[in-house]
């Protein structure tokens, strides 16, 4: 495989189960009827990812109810929110069309994880024919469960990093163990570190120096073998078709991503104005060796957000021109983003999550038949 390729993790929710996931936060179904339709989700997920012609498929994410909280509440409504939260958290996000998402607020302490990826894993991988990656969440997301200024009696916040790095390590390991060949960690909070919006005060904080730095607590305690296959995920943001960082330069984030020891970057770009810049910037701060692994550039080119469906052709366009910035040894394709990392999403610039997951899996055959033409090009064996 000269030029590696894989998805970021999630697809939009069917109708059906976003449905499902109202009548169950209703109290109109039970748990086992709401896991009947993520297990149908997920089967389709995966049928069809596999028919994209992709060596590596997740299921969509298609049982989390996010990117960011699967680990603390079973839904985005609050339904079995995991002990010591409440709902009323700071903003994760305000998104560029004017919505947020928040988070829930540590009360107190321990804080432990309700749910590890691997328990869905273990659910999906009978399901799939072909490896399957498995996407986590980054303790530094995490870290925002924690309130800003205060300090909680009897949990310090040095204690609550201290649990927070051992239930981010664990997630990882089981969902090594689990089997997963490929773990991303989703690091969307990154960019948005440099955001400066007032009305969501922790953008303001200068945070990203410490995200980096608690991303690196955990990432440090795997092997250089596991952090070739440990990689992180960067973006603007993705959720009901829209942004929360796209305006911050990512000058301004990847000379500081980079120093993270993972093994491989999913990086978003197909949505940048200015794409030969960020190639430059990644080929200039990438680096060869990262204690002792080599980190392998996944530059995104195609839009999860847009319904527009890239060419094959302009995705071997794209990763010809990354060539010139970017090592081929190091270079790989990915997807700007998941293509719903919130389980209730309507895609409104799609028209509906169905049709979204539709053009969801044409972008994904696009990029595998793009990729085929750019090794054609670059004369890669
Ligand atoms: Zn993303």
């Amino acid at each position: 495989m000269p030029i590696p390729t894989e998805n970021v993790g999630s697809l939009p929710r069917p109708a059906k189960l976003q449905s499902a996931i109202a009548a169950y936060d209703a109290g109109e179904i039970g748990l086992d009827q709401l896991q009947l339709e993520q297990d149908e989700a997920c089967r389709d997920s995966i049928q069809r990812m596999e028919a994209t012609g992709s060596w590596i498929v997740s299921d969509g994410e298609q049982r989390a109810s996010s990117f960011a909280t699967y680990p603390i509440t079973d839904t985005l409504a609050g339904t079995g929110l995991a002990d010591n939260l409440a709902g009323d958290g700071q903003y994760f996000a305000i998104f560029d069309d004017g919505h947020h998402r928040q988070l829930p607020r540590l009360v107190g302490g321990p804080f432990r994880y309700k749910t590890f990826a691997s328990q869905y894993l273990k659910k999906s991988l009978p399901l799939a024919t072909k490896p399957m990656k498995q996407a986590v969440i980054a303790p530094s997301m995490l870290s925002l469960l924690y309130p800003l200024d205060e300090s909680l009696d009897g949990y310090p916040r040095e204690q609550f990093l201290a649990d927070l790095c051992d239930e981010a390590e664990k997630d990882i390991r089981q969902a090594f163990a689990a089997g997963a060949q490929r773990v991303s960690i989703d690091f969307t909070e990154g960019r948005l570190a440099s955001k400066n919006d007032p009305r969501n005060p922790w953008t303001g904080r200068a945070m990203l120096a410490q995200f980096i730095e608690l991303n690196n607590r955990v990432i440090d305690r795997f092997s250089t073998d596991e952090r070739v296959n440990l990689g992180v995920h960067t973006c603007p943001g993705g959720d009901m078709d829209s942004v929360h960082s796209l305006d911050v330069d990512y000058a301004d984030l990847l000379p500081s991503m980079f120093r993270m020891n993972a093994g491989y970057f999913l990086i978003q770009l197909a949505s940048e104005a200015d794409k030969e810049r960020v190639y430059q910037l990644i080929g200039e701060h990438s680096r060869a060796d990262a204690d002792g692994v080599p980190q392998v550039c996944f530059v995104g080119v195609v839009d999860p957000l847009n319904p527009t469906v890239e060419t094959p052709d302009q995705v071997a366009d794209a990763l010809v021109t990354a060539a010139r910035f970017i090592p081929t040894d190091r270079l790989g394709a990915t997807d700007d983003c998941g293509f719903s990392p919130f389980s209730v999403d309507d895609k409104p610039r799609h028209g509906s999550p169905d049709f979204a997951r539709d053009i969801a899996f044409q972008k994904i055959a696009n990029r595998v038949e793009g990729v085929r033409r750019a090794e054609e090009i670059l004369g890669l064996p």
